[in-house]
């Protein structure tokens, strides 16, 4: 079992493929992760906040 999914802040979408890139870099199909946010609703991914904060 994982922890708590944390919400990333989806950087690109596949409307092909449905892969998800984050920020961090995270990369998941469609659906491995329940969340992936633009407004942290949950513990928000440290990397994907950091990179967000530096632009
Ligand atoms: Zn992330």
């Amino acid at each position: 079992m994982s922890d708590a999914a944390e919400a990333h802040i989806t950087a690109e979408r596949s409307v092909w493929t449905g892969q998800v890139t984050a920020l961090c870099g995270a990369t998941a199909e469609y659906g491995d992760y329940d969340m992936f946010y633009l407004f942290p609703v949950g513990p928000l991914c440290p990397e994907c906040r950091r990179i967000r904060d530096d632009h």
